[in-house]
């Protein structure tokens, strides 16, 4: 057991690599439960950029950094510099956490798991049940997969046909279940969405700062509908504030978030890490950073 806050020459390394990393919640998370299990392990953010990444995977092989989170936009194009890939990473085409096994790295996905423990969580179940999801980047990709498990049927959304399309054709290729795509100007996508019990966004529209942006219109939602947007900065998103007006149940990113860094955590240690502390954790910082936003426009009044 180590007395709180003490780093030494066994201290063992967990990190986050990205581009941009400043704004990362992870150190936070990951210290808070670090601190709370007195583990000696400490938790960091490297900024890695494009042409630095195989270096930088090196440098964990190098300083036996024992397990590594990996964000935008680093996600696919890390693949092909790890020893192993777990299957149901491989089939999602990008990875979010590696672990160092004796020098041997192993990538795996925890954010479809992580959305699916949210809905769960959140009272939901996926069986026989019709998924809307808007976007189809890395994070739907990971959600989708995980999804398609035990839901109905799919449809997938995006304004653009490329991502779209490859993602529906992956998801053919395992599953069996209905998997229909729409492009987002799709006029039809109203009546879909009117006959749908999850939607899902996975786009980052609504994001600070385009705060007063949602992917669909608010009189397209009703009162069946459970509305999951996994953006968590702010937690309650324009698309959120309109579903809770529609009487929809909602869930934000942010249960999301602490589930895929809680899933990395107990790989890597072998310990499980408190939640809900993680959670509290990061709705403090929030609320002293919009505190502190508040004091910087009463200074300037
Ligand atoms: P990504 O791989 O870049 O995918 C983004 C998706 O959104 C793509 O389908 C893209 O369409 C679409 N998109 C982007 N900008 C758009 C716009 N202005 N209008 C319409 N569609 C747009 O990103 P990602 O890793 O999936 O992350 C997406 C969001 O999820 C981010 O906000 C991220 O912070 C959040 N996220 C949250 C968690 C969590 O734990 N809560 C985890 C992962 C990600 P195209 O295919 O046409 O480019």
């Amino acid at each position: 057991m180590l007395k709180e806050f003490e780093i030494n020459a066994s201290t063992k390394i967990l990190c986050v690599i990205g581009d941009p990393i400043a704004h990362s919640m992870s150190p936070l998370i990951h210290n808070s439960a670090i601190q709370d299990l007195k583990i000696n392990y400490s938790y960091i953010a490297f900024h890695v950029k494009n042409d630095q990444l195989k270096k930088a995977i090196d440098g964990m092989r190098a300083f036996q950094i024992q397990g590594m989170n990996v964000t935008i936009p680093h996600k696919l194009s890390v693949i092909p510099f790890l020893d192993e890939i777990d299957p149901l990473a491989n089939q999602i085409g990008a990875i979010n956490t590696i672990k160092n096994v004796d020098g041997r790295l192993i990538g795996r996905n925890t954010d479809g798991e992580a959305a699916i423990q949210a809905i769960s969580d959140a009272g939901i179940t996926l069986k026989n049940k019709k998924v809307v999801i808007i976007g189809t980047g890395g994070a739907a990709r990971a959600i989708a997969f995980y999804m398609a498990k035990e839901t109905q049927e799919i449809t997938l959304i995006n304004r653009s046909q490329p991502s779209m399309q490859l993602l529906k054709e992956n998801l053919e290729k395992y599953y069996s279940i209905t998997i229909k795509s729409r492009l987002q100007s799709d006029p039809c996508n109203k009546a879909l969405i009117a006959d749908a019990d999850i939607l899902i966004n996975t786009t980052p529209i609504g994001m600070i700062p385009k705060i007063e942006e949602s992917p669909i219109p608010a009189e397209w939602m009703h009162n069946k509908l459970f509305v999951f947007d996994i953006v968590y900065n702010p937690m309650n998103t324009k698309l959120l504030q309109n579903a809770h007006q529609c009487g929809c149940a909602t869930l934000g990113g942010l249960d999301m978030l602490i589930n895929q860094g809680a899933l990395a955590f107990e790989w890597w240690t072998s310990k499980k890490p408190n939640r809900q502390l993680m959670k509290q954790r990061v709705l403090e910082y929030i609320a002293q950073k919009n505190h502190k936003k508040e004091e910087i426009i009463h200074e300037n009044q």
